[in-house]
């Protein structure tokens, strides 16, 4: 049994070229990158965009509160106990509703709604079921597709009518990792039975999409607990599975000094721990997609990435086809063909400026011709493993792929970049030739793999 282990393992093993690995790269959610956003945008350059967004949209709206904080977490978020901070907050977010829906013109459809955070479940059901409505009664809905990330440790039974009644489908749960050990090295304690319950809910309220984000890399964590734990998600049958190597970058998340750095696996081990999740997530009957999302066969993500329909957004691999991409919230994102905004981070600014009634624009990029055309490639080969490249962009990224070329890892044939099958952890690398803005980011990113 153990040899027949140790065969698996070794044939789900990538050629491992730790030199190719060494430079941390984005994770191309968007491109340029949210590193690049700038404070040159103005509230009139986010009306504008607002404006001329007709068509299909897709719209996120952020929930910057969780009931208890992770120490690895790099979001946005900050702890729900003071009631009067949720209640502003919320009074800021149905303002901007109201603004966002007096800009767009009249052939705008919102065809999906995704709530993420931090929690949407930090709040209470009842003011979540009022921004539902708020949405429904001010913004063109056209039938649209619901997500939620929720936390499983604050999901009650009082979630699941109103799950159904905005008619979510597709839900994502914090999991992580079911190893009692390693919830406590990284601050968030859930016992397996609260993940089953959390599924037995969701599955009665209607949701037919179910992810689970998990991780290695954690501090302490062997290949066995890791095997252990997508034993036990693949069981519960969750649709997606989102398998992230833990970025430690306690110099720009504070929270994470919390975690023992020494403990941490290093590469190598990291390495493996990506190769062999892969092997056993696809055993167990999952699609990969991309480089480190999984789905089960039916399941759209699955049926994006088999018929060329992959995307790429803030929120990873997905089937969303919308050209534009509205974030609604403190810190929330907007992705416009030729414009991306960020709104401002701090919530307390965030709440200030809607209470003037302003848009809260705080960063931005214009996308040049030149990046979109970039981006396009990018998402190319990050989504479809190829992309075209004109012979002048590829003549300037030649210098930053031939190391890539020369392993095997990529090949360029009749104007076009093929990643071979043992190229899926260097795919980031492999992008960033393509990136104009990557000189130096050895401080601002996580580890390719
Ligand atoms: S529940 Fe999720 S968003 Fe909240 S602190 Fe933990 S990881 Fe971060």
């Amino acid at each position: 049994m153990i040899g027949a282990s140790i065969r698996a393992r070794k044939a789900s093993m990538w050629p491992y070229h730790p030199s190719l690995l060494a430079t941390p790269v984005p994770r191309y959610t968007s491109f340029p990158t949210a590193a690049e956003l700038t404070p040159h945008v103005t509230e009139q350059d986010f009306a504008d965009a607002l404006a001329s967004a007709s068509g299909e949209i897709s719209l996120y709206l952020h929930i910057p509160f969780c009931e208890r904080i992770c120490w690895y977490c790099g979001c946005n978020t900050g702890a729900a106990n003071r009631q009067q901070r949720l209640v502003s907050y919320l009074d800021a977010l149905h303002r901007e509703i109201a603004l966002v829906a007096a800009l767009l013109p009249a052939d705008a459809r919102i065809g999906r709604i995704a709530f993420g955070g931090g929690s949407p479940n930090a709040i209470a059901p009842s003011d979540f079921t009022r921004l539902f409505d708020a949405l429904a009664e001010q913004l063109p809905l056209d039938d649209p597709i619901v997500s939620i990330e929720l936390d499983p440790r604050s999901l009650t039974e009082e979630w699941r009518p109103v799950l159904k009644a905005v008619g979510a489908t597709h839900a994502s749960l914090g999991v992580q990792t079911f190893a009692p050990h390693l919830q406590a090295a990284i601050g968030r304690i859930q016992p397996v039975e609260v993940i089953e319950r959390s599924v037995a809910l969701l599955r009665m309220a209607g949701i037919t999409s179910l992810n689970f984000d998990l991780m290695y890399g954690l501090p302490g964590q062997t290949e066995e607990d890791l095997a252990e734990t997508l034993d036990l998600a693949s069981e519960m049958r969750a649709n997606r599975i989102a398998l992230f190597g833990y970025a430690h970058i306690p110099h720009l998340i504070p929270r994470q000094r919390q975690i023992d750095a020494t403990a941490l696996p290093d590469q190598w081990a990291r390495f493996r721990m990506a190769a062999i999740g892969r092997h056993q997530l696809i055993g167990a009957g999952y699609q990969p997609v991309g480089f480190d999302h999984f789905a089960l066969p039916g399941d759209p993500l699955a049926q994006a990435a088999l018929s060329g329909r992959l995307r790429r957004n803030f929120q990873g691999f997905t089937e969303d086809q919308a050209p534009v991409l509205i974030g609604l919230g403190a810190s929330a994102i907007s992705s416009f063909p030729d414009l991306l905004v960020q709104n401002e981070k701090n919530s307390g600014r965030y709440r200030m400026m809607l209470s003037q009634n302003h848009l809260a624009p705080a960063l931005g990029k214009r996308r040049t011709k030149d990046d979109q055309r970039r981006g396009a490639i990018i998402e190319n080969l990050l989504c479809q493993g190829r992309t075209r490249v004109d012979a002048p962009l590829l003549q300037s990224a030649f210098e930053r792929l031939a190391p890539y070329v020369q392993m095997g890892l990529c090949a360029v044939q009749e104007g076009q970049i093929v990643l071979s099958d043992a190229a899926l952890p260097y795919a980031r690398s492999i992008a960033a030739a393509f990136d104009p803005y990557r000189q130096d980011s050895a401080r601002r990113f996580s580890s390719a793999v």
